[in-house]
């Protein structure tokens, strides 16, 4: 098990090295927006990052934002999105979802997205229609998720909500974390770089009043008149943890973070009593498609049977995969839509093999006798009529497989590589105050970003963007809240 870090009680700190009203803990998306707004919000602020700079996974990521509710984008590619539609959707497609945090995030959208670009995230009004995992250009607006997946399709009317920001190649989230980090040095925060927070301090009522931190080999003591944000992003750097909360990744898939998304944001909150929420959700993917031709094949688990609507966003298919027996799945083409897949960092490339009949393709993948011909066959007769009765597979994607000779990738778990976040953190309220064990509420400390558990809990229902919304959004929420208290 992971160490939770000790707590310090204040009546035992003979000297603060440092004294201020906000204490924000990391400087990735959440913490920016924290101590931006906390700052504007007339608050003295003082950012410790263990980093030798800001930017965090933030600035490695691939820039995309999950925003709707009608922002400029949105609408300038003529969708009419709604605060509704967007919070009807995301509750649909929960796993676990919170009402109130989502009903804030799907109502702030808009007035978030025109902030961000107010601080100087370039989004571009242009729309890519098709189906991929990220975009190499800098079109802007893309379907990032579900939304037109059944039954959520029925339930909500899909709008993309992916807006990416506008650099080419894939890492996008060095130019929003750019041009954060600017407003920040401008806004005249305090900064401690190479700082690495190891515990909270704590008054005889429980209220969080500060930091202690290590600089070259040294610890200090940070008071925070009014409140301390943690901000320091996801654990999956964190083998201790892991091996807690989802051992299966360990050895089989590969951590996307930065070096010091190590969970110490969560061990943190832990040491002042916080509950943590949803610790196992991760969203691990290796996406099949592009090119989006390949939607139209079928996924079956080693019985032969399908198990995932195959238009449903890579992250969902994903974790249907995870769960099947033996982790195992595999992709089944035609010859019409036969192609490679093209992301070749998740390694789906390498074929099984080719067969001329379905006979002989159901023995060279070894699946039980007659279970591949009847799938084939089920699925075949409604594809014909444009229906998929078992999934509800889109019609747009709906072909009967018939043209051999035929083809297998192997999609395993264990055969491909995943890439994975992890989703669980501490447990918040919609203000982004950190609630205890106990289901009251800590006083003086909040979380936001990847260290806090908050919209998307699990595989199922991500969306690419999914990180960087919610914990810019709510870091602002918690640099507000933090600098009225
Ligand atoms: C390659 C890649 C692509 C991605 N693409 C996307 C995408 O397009 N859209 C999306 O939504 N998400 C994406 N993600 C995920 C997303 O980037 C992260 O989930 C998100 O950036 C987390 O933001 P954060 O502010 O919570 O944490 P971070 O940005 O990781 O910031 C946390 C900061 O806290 C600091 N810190 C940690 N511990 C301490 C400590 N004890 N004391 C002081 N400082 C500490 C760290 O050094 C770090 O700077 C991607 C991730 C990667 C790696």
């Amino acid at each position: 098990m992971a160490q939770i870090p000790e707590i310090i009680h204040s009546k035992d700190i003979s000297r603060w090295t440092d004294e201020t009203d906000v204490i924000v803990v990391g400087m990735g998306i959440a913490g920016a927006c924290a101590a931006l707004e906390a700052r504007r919000a007339g608050a003295e602020v003082l950012v410790i990052e263990r980093a030798s700079g800001g930017g965090g996974a933030s600035a490695l990521s691939s820039g995309i934002f999950y925003l709707g509710g009608g922002t400029a984008v949105q609408q300038a590619a003529g969708y009419e999105d709604t605060p509704g539609a967007m919070y009807d959707f995301l509750m649909a497609n929960g796993v676990a979802p919170d009402a109130e945090i989502i009903r804030a995030f799907c109502d702030g959208c808009v007035e978030h997205f025109d902030w961000l670009e107010a601080q100087g995230v370039p989004f571009e009004r242009s729309y890519f229609p098709g189906k991929a995992v990220f975009l190499t250009t800098t079109t802007c607006l893309m379907s990032t998720g579900n939304e037109k997946v059944w039954p959520y399709r029925d339930v909500a009317k899909p709008a993309p909500r992916g807006h990416k920001v506008a650099r080419e190649g894939e890492n996008a989230g060095s130019l929003a974390m750019g041009a954060l980090l600017a407003r920040c040095e401008e806004a005249g925060l305090q900064t401690r770089y190479d700082s690495q927070v190891t515990a909270l301090v704590i008054d005889d009522t429980g209220r969080v009043t500060g930091v202690r931190y290590r600089r070259s080999g040294e610890e200090h003591h940070a008071r925070a008149r009014k409140g301390v944000i943690l901000a320091t992003g996801g654990y999956n750097m964190n083998r201790e943890m892991l091996a807690e909360h989802m051992p299966h990744m360990l050895g089989n898939a590969e951590p996307l973070g930065m070096p010091y998304n190590d969970g110490a944001g969560i061990l943190l909150g832990q040491s002042a009593g916080a509950d943590t929420q949803s610790m196992s959700g991760v969203i691990a993917t290796a996406s099949f498609y592009p090119p989006s031709q390949l939607i139209k094949g079928i996924l079956v688990n080693t019985r032969g049977e399908r198990f995932v609507a195959e238009d449903s966003y890579h992250g969902r298919t994903a974790s249907f995969i995870i769960e099947q027996p033996g982790h195992k799945a595999y992709l089944i083409l035609d010859s019409e839509i036969f192609a490679y897949p093209e992301l070749t960092d998740f390694s789906h490339h390498t074929l099984v093999d080719g067969w001329e009949t379905v006979e002989e393709m159901e023995a060279g993948l070894q699946l039980p006798p007659g279970a591949l011909q009847r799938t084939l066959a089920e699925y075949n007769r409604h594809a014909e009529k444009g229906e998929d009765p078992l999934l509800h597979k889109h019609p747009e994607w709906l072909k009967p497989l018939t043209a051999g000779p035929y083809a297998a990738f192997d999609v395993s778990f264990n055969k491909s590589v995943y890439l994975y976040i992890t989703l669980g953190g501490l447990k918040t309220n919609a203000r982004t105050e950190v609630v205890g064990i106990d289901g009251a509420l800590i006083p003086g400390l909040y979380a936001a970003g990847a260290c806090a558990s908050s919209v998307s809990r699990d595989g199922r229902d991500y969306a690419s963007g999914l990180s960087l919304g919610p914990g810019s959004f709510f870091g602002r929420v918690a640099g507000r809240l933090a600098a009225t208290a």
